[in-house]
């Protein structure tokens, strides 16, 4: 006798199906997208647009049959325009927005062990500047909203698509002038954007991280000036040595171990998952509300990133000085880039640096204006997401909120009122890391299990609540 099958499980066996026999041409699909995006040179220089992958971007959602009224193209610089784009659901909620970034930071062929901009899969890796950052993001979103189209999917929110330009720097950052121009155009409840993701060390998958804070970036200016000479006649007082100096007293500095409820969280639930027993009954003890400080130089010394989480950290990144070979240096500069912990002003930073230096001879002063970055409160509708889907995904997983260590452009969002959180499924080897660096890869089975991934989140986030995801 033939077994009864639910009518309920038989849809749900139905809705499996189609997902795996949708899940390939999509893969196809973001595969080309992410090529084609890797091979546009978006970089901030003159050989680089981020206009021209705005457009290509722009044609696949038009092809798709986004109405051209959705899909706009704009920016305030010719080579600067952003994409934004609107699935237009049945506004039951306030929209979703979708955010990556289009520009990379420039790559120079030497650098590199081939072209940075010739999109390469080899021995299960993508290669090419912006494969991790953040140029697959920006393809799965694509890939995605042009399934979900094809699938004929109602949100009952608008999801609207933002690719931007200049969030590695540059004069047009996207994401602020399209809150200062065009608030209406990316209004949303929410966003979700870089920042977070899955990690993993040797191929066992460890975390998915949140983020739903950042850290602020400042950077600062040394200066030593002097009046120079002929270099035949050399003095004691040089401007270059006096840098160079001060440069390596400021090497020793070390920022105290300061945690947020945030970073708290993050080391408590990374212990679970932790390998290393030692590391992980550290990470407990920096978790405690007095953080045990041995514990914490530990893991300080282990890995950079756990470094970065505890403690606001400063580093020399630029070094210059003298005018002629045959001339005394008359002025020496270094630009010092600190990440400086929320909630801390960069003015007792600089008391600190200055304090490093011990010569009143170096002058310390800031480059520019600190974006202060308010963290996103958790919402219990996205970690509840995640949570479920890194659970069905990724089992062993565990969810972790984090504080970003570098800056995002979800600074500007969250900035400006909209809370943003960075989620994604594509993992990555936390002792791997090359974005902005050299070779920048991201695994062939990761991307499409972000792709996946991403695609089950948005559907999640954008369907009636208790409807069958
Ligand atoms: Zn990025």
């Amino acid at each position: 006798m033939p077994q009864r099958v639910p009518v309920v499980l038989l849809a749900a066996c139905l809705a499996a199906a189609v997902t795996q026999a949708q899940s390939g041409p999509n893969q196809s699909r973001a595969r080309a997208i992410y090529k084609e995006l890797v091979e546009i040179n978006t970089t901030d220089t003159p050989a680089g647009s981020v206009t021209k992958a705005a457009e290509a971007m722009a044609a696949h959602l038009r092809a798709a049959g986004f109405p051209a009224a959705d899909v706009q193209v704009l920016g305030p610089d010719p080579r600067k325009h952003n994409l934004v784009a609107r699935y237009r659901g049945t506004g039951a909620r306030r929209p979703l927005l979708l955010l990556a970034h289009l520009d990379v930071v420039e790559a120079r062929r030497e650098d590199w062990s081939f072209d940075p901009f010739m999109f390469r899969e080899e021995d299960g890796w993508f290669y090419g500047r912006g494969t991790s950052d953040d140029k697959a993001m920006a393809s799965q979103f694509v890939a995605n909203l042009i399934r979900l189209k094809e699938e004929g999917f109602v949100p009952d929110r608008d999801l609207i698509l933002a690719l931007t330009a200049d969030e590695e720097g540059g004069e047009f950052n996207g994401v602020t002038w399209l809150v200062r121009e065009h608030r209406d155009l990316i209004d949303a409840e929410f966003a979700i954007n870089e920042g977070g993701g899955g990690t993993m060390r040797r191929g066992k998958y460890l975390t998915n991280e949140v983020q739903a804070s950042e850290k602020i970036y400042q950077d600062f200016r040394l200066e030593v000036t002097n009046s120079g000479g002929h270099s035949s006649l050399p003095i004691k007082d040089n401007a270059i040595y006096r840098l160079a100096q001060g440069l390596a007293r400021l090497s020793a500095l070390e920022f105290p171990v300061e945690l947020n409820e945030i970073t708290r969280e993050y080391f408590a639930r990374s212990a679970m998952v932790e390998n290393d027993p030692a590391a992980a009954a550290d990470m407990r003890a920096v978790a405690r509300t007095a953080p045990d400080l041995a514990a914490a130089a530990r893991l300080s010394a282990r890995l950079p990133y756990w470094n970065a989480m505890m403690r606001t950290t400063c580093v020399a990144t630029r070094l210059s000085g003298g005018h002629a070979n045959n001339a005394l240096p008359q002025a020496a500069t270094a630009t010092v880039n600190c990440r400086i912990l929320p909630g801390t002003d960069p003015e007792p930073v600089r008391t600190r640096l200055v304090g490093a230096l011990a010569d009143p001879g170096i002058a310390v002063s800031l480059i520019g204006t600190a974006n202060q970055s308010k963290p996103s409160a958790l919402r219990a509708d996205v970690m509840g997401a995640v949570e479920d889907l890194t659970k069905s995904m990724f089992p062993g997983v565990i969810v972790v909120p984090v504080m970003s260590t570098g800056a995002t452009d979800g600074l500007f969002l969250r900035n400006g009122g909209i809370p943003t959180y960075g989620i994604d499924g594509t993992f990555a080897d936390i002792d791997d890391i090359r974005a902005h660096g050299k070779d920048e890869r991201v695994g062939v089975k990761q991307f499409y299990e972000g792709l996946e991934f991403h695609y089950r989140l948005i559907k999640a986030l954008s369907s009636p609540v208790g409807s069958p995801r």
